[in-house]
């Protein structure tokens, strides 16, 4: 009897979860979602890879090109990566990657950028 009017509220007030996937809540302005790389701008420097404490971002090089590779459904979302990036060309968007029933790795791949021409020093000639 007690619990009564706990009860009588709650059969007639609105559900207080969401029908997740068919009804998604609007992301706050400074959510932390989807990871995007702007793969012409990556130097594939593994910088990201390494401070990863999801271990979920893998670098690699192979002769003159790059790859970047994410395992996305392993990402925690906590923008390590992004602040870690020298060229800026990791971000976040607000929304998160749709449910999906099998795990997933995505793949992009860049051209690796020149290296600088390396310094080559005259010898002084000796005074006469
Ligand atoms: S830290 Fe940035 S530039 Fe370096 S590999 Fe990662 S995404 Fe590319
Ligand atoms: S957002 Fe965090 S967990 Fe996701 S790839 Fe970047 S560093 Fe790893």
């Amino acid at each position: 009897m007690k619990m009564l009017p706990t009860v009588l509220a709650n059969l007639f007030s609105k559900a207080a979860t969401r029908n997740y996937p068919f009804d998604v809540r609007e992301p706050f302005a400074t959510a932390r979602g989807e990871l995007i790389n702007d793969i012409d701008r990556c130097i594939f420097c593994g910088t990201c890879a390494r401070k990863c404490p999801s271990q979920c971002l893998t670098v690699g090089k192979e002769g003159t090109q790059g790859s970047w590779s994410l395992e996305f459904f392993a990402c925690v979302g906590c923008g390590v990566c992004v602040d870690a990036c020298p060229v800026n060309c990791l971000s976040q968007k607000p929304t998160h990657r749709p449910v999906a029933t099998a795990r997933a790795v995505i793949t992009l791949t860049g051209k690796l950028p020149e290296k600088p021409a390396k310094k080559t020093e005259t010898p002084a000639t000796p005074a006469q």
